[in-house]
């Protein structure tokens, strides 16, 4: 394949060069942008799952031309090293750790973020169901994450795989914002199911402590789950039904008998039809489940001719 030939067959890879963007997908955070006018009063942003830096790149830009520099700071993280950008603080890390949630918040010196981003994505196997697993999971913790940085009112933006269990990650991102919005940016190819998820309004609910091992999301840490409260904690209702004074299933009953009566075997209304026991019960009372004995692995020696 000639050097040309992804530049032709794809305009944002060769527009992303020519306008000096690290990745095409610089195009689908400013697509974003255009809709959802996402830049507007953000003073600090995030940037989760930077590496090589577009998105930090579209952020620095944009934050920094409409802002006194002073004020903004924009922080990446990434498992992996990235170039340096101006005005972009790098943090290596891991986004479902703790720890880089608290060193973000250190490098905004106790102040909340205003825009978090996330255009994570794991290392893709070709397995559709796995694929999409993880990037949910991937999504849970940039949300996760998010839970401790974001200001209340704050937007938060993440890739999202609309694979069949897609409605389920948006009831989760609506228990903490009032607004999510599913969006295709003109730049995502139309062949993957990647889109956009974009949150607006971040308002956890009442009580809600950032954390981790939130259940609400994942059950996969090391946490006792009856410990925690409040919102933090799932709590199915439990509903006693019926009639307290019915019969209790664990108790033993005598036979109820009218006096002089002899109790009478009522058979089940419909016995099941031909149960896969019913074989077994077949041989069973006809003694036929007695299995051959394999002949005896140690040979018996030979009779010895005491004859001769
Ligand atoms: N938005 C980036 C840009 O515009 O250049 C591209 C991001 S790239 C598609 C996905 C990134 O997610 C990779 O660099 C990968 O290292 C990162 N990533 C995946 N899992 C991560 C994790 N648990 N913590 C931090 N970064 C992670």
């Amino acid at each position: 394949m000639g050097r040309s030939s992804k530049d032709k067959r794809d305009i944002y890879y060769r527009l992303a060069k020519e306008e000096g963007w690290r990745a095409r997908s610089a195009f689908k955070l400013l697509q974003l942008d255009e809709e959802y006018q996402l830049f507007q009063g953000v003073h600090r942003a995030v940037d989760l799952c930077a590496a090589p830096g577009s998105w930090s790149q579209v952020l620095s830009r944009k934050l920094r031309s409409s802002n006194e520099t002073s004020e903004v700071k924009i922080v990446a993280v990434d498992l992996q090293a990235m170039a340096p950008l101006p005005g972009v603080i790098q943090i290596q890390g891991d986004i479902t750790k703790v720890s880089t949630a608290h060193e973000i918040i250190r490098h905004f010196k106790g102040e909340p973020a205003d825009l978090v981003v996330c255009d994570g994505a794991p290392d893709v196997t070709g397995l559709h169901d796995i694929d999409e697993y993880i990037q949910a999971q991937l999504l849970l913790a940039a949300l996760n994450i998010t839970t401790h940085v974001l200001r209340t009112g704050g937007t938060f933006v993440a890739k999202i795989f609309r694979g069949k269990d897609v409605t389920l990650l948006y009831s989760q991102l609506k228990i903490f914002f009032q607004e999510v919005t599913c969006a295709k940016p003109r730049s995502s190819r139309n062949s993957s199911i990647e889109a956009f998820v974009v949150c607006q309004g971040y308002s956890p609910p009442e009580g809600y402590k950032p954390n981790m091992s939130n259940p609400l999301l994942d059950h996969c840490y090391d946490v006792d789950f009856n410990q925690l409260e409040g919102p933090n904690r799932v709590i199915v209702p439990f509903l006693a039904c019926g009639d307290l004074s019915a019969y209790d299933s664990d108790k033993t009953y005598p036979l109820q008998l009218d006096t002089g009566k002899e109790y009478n075997y009522v058979p089940p209304n419909q016995p099941p039809i031909r149960p896969p026991y019913q074989e077994a019960c077949f041989l069973k009372k006809n003694n036929l489940l007695a299995k051959e004995r394999p002949p005896s692995p140690v040979s018996t020696p030979p009779a010895t001719n005491t004859s001769e």
